[in-house]
């Protein structure tokens, strides 16, 4: 937010976008959505999320109305909505939504929209962290019942969605495809050092599963998993946490030789 130096007028900063051929509407008590006025054509930007970047432990801080406002971009990185509701916040969930995701802060239309459609999009295809689970009562035929922090594993999502995944989601979809990628052979050389150099062992597979021949031990901790507390623990390298990580390679390498 910025101030004019007169005390005449005043600039307001708006964070957020929402088309000009939508308009948010309140439905208390179940919150606020987004309306299409106008003929919404197929990969028109609808809207675009800005906010304060945070991490997970600053972002706990804030109340939960606000919280609600805010999108996932990374591992450890979610733009919290801005103090006051803007047009641009009001883009409801729904399990068989009009729009997708076009980049991590900006919602595309999927499809044509029609006039009086509310715009929605699919939770999943933008967080999988849990501060934003909930029972859905979306009324779609395709509702899940349940929105949560693993929705975007769902093969039917995968399938549906493709192509509107924001590069977060899409990143850590590609990341469990490619660890499927490893051999019979390489489990085999993973477990054969694994008791004597455990790190070493594990990082050699991981880069292998990732195709990322020279990555640090970092990088390849945040592909392998999105939760702030396993991360801390593998890049501790607590002996659990290490053990766990040979179990879940062990068992999730391909039918490759
Ligand atoms: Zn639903």
């Amino acid at each position: 937010m910025s101030r004019a130096s007169t005390s005449f007028s005043l600039v307001i900063t708006v964070q957020n976008f929402l088309t000009p051929l939508a308009v948010p509407f309140g439905t208390p008590p179940h919150g606020f959505g987004s309306r299409a006025i106008a003929v919404i054509p197929a990969g028109t930007s609808v809207a675009t999320f800005g906010g304060t970047a945070t991490t997970h432990s600053t972002f706990a801080q804030y109340d939960a109305e606000r919280r609600s406002r805010s999108i996932q971009v990374d591992t450890n990185l979610i733009f919290l909505g801005p103090p006051t509701r803007e047009p641009g916040d009001s883009i409801n969930h729904s399990c068989e939504p009009n729009c997708g995701m076009r980049n991590a802060t900006t919602i595309v239309a999927m499809r044509d929209i029609a006039i009086g459609e509310e715009l929605t999009f699919d939770y999943a295809m933008s967080d999988a962290s849990n501060y934003d689970e909930f029972d859905c009562n979306c009324g779609t035929a395709m509702c899940r019942g349940r929105v949560s922090a693993d929705d975007w594993r769902l093969d039917t999502l995968r399938n549906r969605y493709k192509g509107f995944f924001s590069p977060y989601i899409q990143r850590k979809i590609d990341a469990e495809r490619h660890r499927s990628l490893l051999t019979k052979r390489d489990v085999e050389e993973m477990l054969a050092s694994y008791d004597r150099q455990p790190v070493l062992a594990l990082r050699n597979a991981l880069r292998k599963c990732f195709g990322m021949p020279h990555a640090t031990w970092e990088t390849l901790i945040e592909l392998v998993t999105q939760q702030p507390h396993e991360i801390s623990l593998l890049l501790s390298l607590n002996t659990n946490a290490l053990d766990n990580l040979l179990k879940t390679l062990n068992e999730t390498r391909g039918a490759g030789l």
